[in-house]
């Protein structure tokens, strides 16, 4: 492990703060949520990879079990209570990840998806020139010098309810008459949540063949529908000579709202909204889907108990949602922030995050709860509040 890390390992004095939100409402981290032992937390995992490193205790499955169960949802960097480690945390245990993998212990799960990715370029095994299909009847043309290049990424592509968002937005963009295009066909997975996984050849390898189809295209400015995308492609890309304006679909959104060029309905329900962390807590973007929420006729926002930088995350990030280390019961973070959401009052649960809809969506159906509350993707809402969907 790098010796900036090693470092700071010895600096974590476990008062454990890091998984609670900073407004001490209820844990806050989903590793520690599901297993209730201090070794799934910020923590814990810290003084086990000091003892790793130290040659004290020498991996076994459940080390690795714990190392790959970290969501990377960065509460703790928002929590923890050390100022000379908080902004390194996550990044310890994707260092730690990485050694795992260097060393070739990897859980099976986390194994499948590294194999599914180097094999296909994507998580769903599905060839590259079907990443275009989720868009195959909307008329939209190939990025020719378009204002943007729209990037809608794995989960987008192959999963339904990504999908679904990914068409929704699209078909607004159409509508405010955005210049865009797609790839059709030539995108391969961003790389962000393998990058987390420890997996950073394969993340790089990806990532560099974005960058040369982006520049090959002459592509300048990005809207990712993944808030995944949108972090990677901000932090990671530069440094492998890919620099782009890079947008969330949701800051375009409020561009469009704010300019007149998309002009929100009324909606009718009370709705709540979930900050996914990698445009919240990692990127600090938290007003631009609340922006346009905030044009719906005849709805308010009712805010979540943990809200913006205290979200409790869907528990899709880091992998997990590829790999599902996390596995299954009532304490997943999905599940209680589906228990949040219901306790709002609203009917509908917003979300901006394709991993987040279908963690969500899954969550409600887990907690019986479909005639009570309704997962939609924010474009979806402005589309219905238009009378199209
Ligand atoms: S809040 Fe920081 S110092 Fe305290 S246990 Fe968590 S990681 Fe360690
Ligand atoms: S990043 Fe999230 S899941 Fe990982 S240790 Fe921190 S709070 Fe827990």
């Amino acid at each position: 492990m790098d010796s900036e890390y090693r470092d700071i390992l010895h600096r974590c004095f476990r008062c454990g703060w890091c998984k609670l939100p900073t407004n001490y409402a209820d844990f806050n981290c989903p590793a520690y949520l599901k297993h209730r032992f201090e070794s799934f937390a910020s923590g814990g995992r810290m003084w086990l990879i000091r003892a790793w490193t130290e040659g004290e205790i020498t991996p076994s499955e459940r080390f690795n079990q714990i190392l790959f169960s970290c969501v990377t949802c960065g509460n703790c960097v928002e929590a923890c209570a050390m100022d000379k480690i908080r902004d390194k945390l996550v990044d310890v245990f994707v260092a730690a990840r990485r050694d795992l993998v260097e060393e070739g212990r990897i859980p099976p799960g986390v194994r499948d998806y590294f194999k599914a990715v180097s094999v296909s370029g994507n998580p769903y095994k599905r060839p590259a020139e079907e990443t275009g299909l989720w868009a195959a009847d909307l008329d939209i043309e190939e990025y020719n010098g378009h204002e943007y290049l729209l990037y809608a990424g794995s989960v987008a592509s192959f999963d339904d309810p990504g999908m679904r968002m990914a068409r929704s937005a699209a078909k607004l963009f159409k509508q405010a008459g955005l210049s865009f295009g797609t790839l059709k066909g030539e995108e391969v997975d961003d790389g962000n949540d393998l990058r987390a996984s420890g997996e950073q050849a394969l993340a790089d390898f990806l990532a560099s063949r974005n960058i040369e189809t982006f520049n090959r295209k002459g592509v300048g400015k990005i809207i990712t529908i993944s808030p995944h995308s949108f972090h990677t492609m901000r932090k990671d890309y530069p440094a492998l000579g890919g620099t782009f304006e890079v947008y969330h679909y949701s800051q375009v959104l409020a561009l469009l709202v704010m300019q007149g060029a998309l002009v929100p309905g009324g909606f009718g329900a009370e709705v709540t909204y979930h900050d996914p962390c990698y445009l919240g807590r990692w990127n600090k973007e938290y007003f631009s889907s609340r922006r346009v929420l905030g044009e719906l006729k005849g709805t308010s926002v009712r805010e979540m108990d943990r809200s913006m930088q205290n979200a409790l995350c869907c528990g899709g990030g880091g992998g997990n949602f590829f790999t599902d280390i996390l596995g299954t019961g009532r304490d997943l973070s999905s599940r209680a922030r589906v228990r949040e959401a219901l306790d709002t009052g609203a009917g509908t649960l917003v979300v901006s995050c394709p991993q987040c809809y279908r963690m969500l969506d899954d969550a409600v159906k887990a907690e019986g709860a479909q005639d009570r509350l309704r997962v939609r993707d924010l474009a979806e809402v402005v589309s219905a509040s238009a009378g199209d969907a």
